[in-house]
């Protein structure tokens, strides 16, 4: 099987690591990374076996494989009633802050000598595609769109070239670990007007290893303000965060890094938030955004999670507007 050698590595490596924590620490990290080389494997067998896997697929072996430390609750409403395949994912801190995103599975597809990931797929012509649904459920749960991205082994990704130059160490084909990688919808909705090949590869680019933004001991950006925010927006983004903070940061370094190299002057309005929203005063820059891109991540960060969350903490079914517009919700507590 292809894929296996280099699992053995990346775990032996992991299993060496000098500065791993109390393993209780680093619960939701072991977890991820243990659904990730699930994950690797599922893929490189069908690779092996000259198919390719399916995104459900995939999801279930993820799950599956992060379980215990990384909770989740499929629900069974009918097709019919639903909006889409996502997953609702819940991170909470041990100090009740919480972050959410609604997470969409693609593929990291191998098409002729290029590459593809179907962001812009619709059903129908007539239909909206399904990154615009995307948004508009993410808005319904005051969450950002996530994608989770399934790309294959390293021998898969061995013609892959993303373009860019900046690689401190080594091409981002042969990164590690990232076989299951994270990127927003943001960044992927900006690169969709690219040609398909290279919207792929670069969106591969900015993705994040998975696992990575559940490690507490991974190095953190100084992100700087583009233009006037509130004292607490300015802490956050120059300061290191920790829990439900830390992650929420991990996904606005890459979108903070693309605006602060388009050419625009920064937006000086603010948004408004939701009661429970940890920041109240946001800024609504969007540069070439479709969206204002602090308000959009940042919001989903809360004081306490939402009260459908606590009702799969305690064993209880969340309300219908809940169930029929996500395939499940994820829950991973994130130790102090
Ligand atoms: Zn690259």
């Amino acid at each position: 099987m292809q894929g296996e050698t280099e699992d053995q590595d990346e775990a032996m490596q992991i299993d060496g690591r000098p500065a791993l924590r109390d393993p209780e620490d680093c619960a939701p990290y072991l977890g991820l990374q243990r659904g990730r080389i699930a994950v690797q494997a599922l893929m490189s067998t069908f690779l092996d076996a000259g198919q390719m896997w399916a995104e459900e697929a995939a999801t279930g072996r993820l799950l599956e494989g992060a379980y215990p430390h990384v909770q989740f609750r499929k629900f069974t409403t009918s097709e019919e009633a639903r909006n889409g395949a996502d997953w609702l994912w819940w991170w909470i801190d041990h100090t009740g802050t919480s972050f959410g995103m609604l997470v969409q599975a693609k593929i990291l597809k191998r098409r002729g000598g290029g590459w593809h990931i179907d962001f812009g797929y619709r059903r129908r012509a007539t239909q909206p595609t399904q990154v615009h649904r995307l948004f508009v459920t993410a808005e319904k749960f005051g969450v950002p769109a996530v994608y989770i991205l399934y790309c294959g082994d390293r021998i898969y990704r061995a013609g892959l070239d993303c373009g860019s130059s900046v690689h401190p160490d080594g091409h981002c084909r042969e990164r590690e670990r990232a076989g299951v990688t994270i990127l927003t919808a943001v960044v992927t909705d900006w690169l969709l007007p690219l040609a398909g090949a290279t919207a792929a590869a670069k969106a591969f680019h900015e993705s994040t290893p998975l696992e990575d933004i559940a490690d507490p001991d991974r190095p953190q950006s100084f992100l700087r303000p583009l233009g006037k925010v509130s004292p607490e927006v300015s802490q956050f983004m120059l300061r290191p965060q920790d829990g439900a903070r830390q992650v929420a940061k991990d996904l606005l370094e890459p979108v903070h890094r693309i605006r602060r190299s388009q050419f625009s002057a920064a937006l000086l309005d603010r948004v408004e938030s939701t009661d429970d929203a940890l920041f109240h005063d946001l800024p609504a820059d969007r540069g070439h955004f479709g969206v204002p891109y602090i308000p959009h991540i940042l919001g989903g960060l809360r004081r306490t999670a939402p009260g459908y969350v606590e009702n799969i903490i305690l064993g209880r079914t969340p309300p219908a507007w809940v169930t029929d517009s996500v395939e499940g919700i994820v829950v991973i507590r994130l130790p102090r």
